[in-house]
């Protein structure tokens, strides 16, 4: 239970990826924080654990110990085109963890910075006044000057503050599946994408130490066969279970919950704010980079919300959310006009392909490639049958 009369300079809601990050930045800066969340880690959640460099970059810790495997290849597969693609990198495109280890690591080390760890706390509701925000939680009121939400997709803390629901969200599903050690070799190694079977989505499969996490999502909202899809993979992959599979279902938010993401003196990020990447859905990175803007702005500001709220605003507008937005318009092309996806592919599958790559290890943006005008016109002349 934590002291009714003690005041936080910031409590954050949600110990995933986004509020363990945050917290430990504001920590380290000297603030007085609390992390809360409803579950004691390790906790299992809904995701393919794949890191991508940039995120592994961004998080900057030793994560020896709760690596299950380290892709340094990447292969996209069209079905529906026959192509298939491969890059191939130094650095690992893709870091495979289970998110209970990854997301405990990150909060032990945000605890060794000071934080100071609530759970279970599952928070219900947030009343804010003049100086401070009151949480209240399964295990009594916790009271801050600032609270960052950081609770996920279905964020209860941004409902309580005053945000809607987000209705940019999209349905994905993950069996963490054991298979015959044939096909388990098979799939090691790599990090492996299919479209063309999911209508407006993908599938994936990521091995794991001892398994593998295969999952699809689909970009179509309430799209509800997703759990017929994954069997549709799993036959085309030629897979069967071998000893047990787990299935858990979640959205992933592909769109801001709204234009502003501060109100008074509660703060969005992450899930919370809908800030996953909308063409390869991956949300780790962004959840990260979110926490990181929110805690510097609100150190650099704490004493005025409305500096913070300027800062986060700005912080936003010149590091996250204009790659969020190019990313937007690539995945109405990728995933909404499946024949101009297939022409392109054809032409400039490997190209494309390697600039995902760049992308992943943080080398490279999405706007960089639409901001080129030479690649633009390559890319419309060709289409166009002009070269
Ligand atoms: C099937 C699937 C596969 C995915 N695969 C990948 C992938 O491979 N790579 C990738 O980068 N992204 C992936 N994502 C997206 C990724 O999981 C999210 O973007 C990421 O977890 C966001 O982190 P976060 O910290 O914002 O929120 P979360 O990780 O969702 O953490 C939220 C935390 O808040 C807690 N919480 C929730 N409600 C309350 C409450 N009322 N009170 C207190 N605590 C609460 C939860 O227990 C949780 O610990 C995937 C998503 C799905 C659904």
């Amino acid at each position: 239970m934590a002291d009714p009369s003690r005041i936080y300079d910031v409590a954050v809601v949600g110990a995933g990826p986004a509020g363990a990050s945050c917290a430990y930045r504001l920590a380290q800066a000297g603030l007085d924080v609390a992390l809360l969340d409803q579950k004691v880690p390790p906790r299992y959640k809904t995701c393919g654990g794949g890191l991508v460099w940039r995120a592994r970059q961004l998080l900057e810790l030793d994560l020896n110990g709760t690596i299950e495997h380290e892709c340094h290849v990447a292969e996209l597969f069209l079905l529906d085109a026959g192509l298939e693609f491969r890059v191939e990198h130094a650095k690992p495109l893709v870091t495979m963890t289970m998110r209970a280890e990854l997301d405990h690591r990150i909060v032990e080390r945000a605890c060794a910075a000071g934080v100071e760890l609530l759970v279970p706390r599952r928070v219900r509701g947030v009343e804010q006044s003049e100086a401070s925000v009151q949480i209240e939680s399964d295990g009594g009121p916790v009271v801050a000057r600032y609270c960052v939400a950081a609770d996920g997709a279905g964020s209860r803390t941004a409902r309580a503050a005053g945000w809607p629901e987000n209705e940019n969200v999209i349905p994905a599903i993950e069996s963490e599946i054991r298979v015959a050690p044939a096909d388990f070799k098979r799939f090691s190694g790599r990090a492996r994408f299919d479209f063309g079977l999911t209508p407006s989505g993908y599938a994936w499969v990521f091995p794991k130490r001892d398994h593998l996490s295969i999952g699809c999502l689909s970009r179509l909202r309430g799209w509800n066969a997703l759990r017929e899809d994954l069997d549709t993979y799993l036959n085309h992959l030629d897979l069967v279970e071998h000893g047990s599979r787990e299935d858990h279902g979640f959205v992933i938010p592909i769109g801001p919950r709204s234009d502003e993401l501060m109100r008074g003196r509660v703060l969005l990020i992450g899930d919370a704010a809908g800030l996953a990447d909308p063409v390869t859905c991956e949300g780790i990175s962004w959840a990260i980079l979110s926490g990181h803007l929110a805690a510097d702005a609100l150190v650099a500001n704490r004493r005025s919300p409305e500096a913070t709220r300027f800062d986060y605003d700005r912080r936003l507008d010149s590091e996250l959310l204009p790659e969020l937005r190019t990313a937007r318009r690539l995945a109405r092309w990728l995933y909404e006009r499946p024949r101009l996806r297939r022409v392109a592919f054809r032409h400039f599958g490997q190209p494309l392909c390697n600039l995902f790559g760049q992308v992943f290890l943080g080398r490279a943006s999405y706007r960089g490639l639409l901001r080129r005008p030479r690649n633009y016109l390559k890319l419309t002349g060709r289409l166009l049958g002009l070269s």
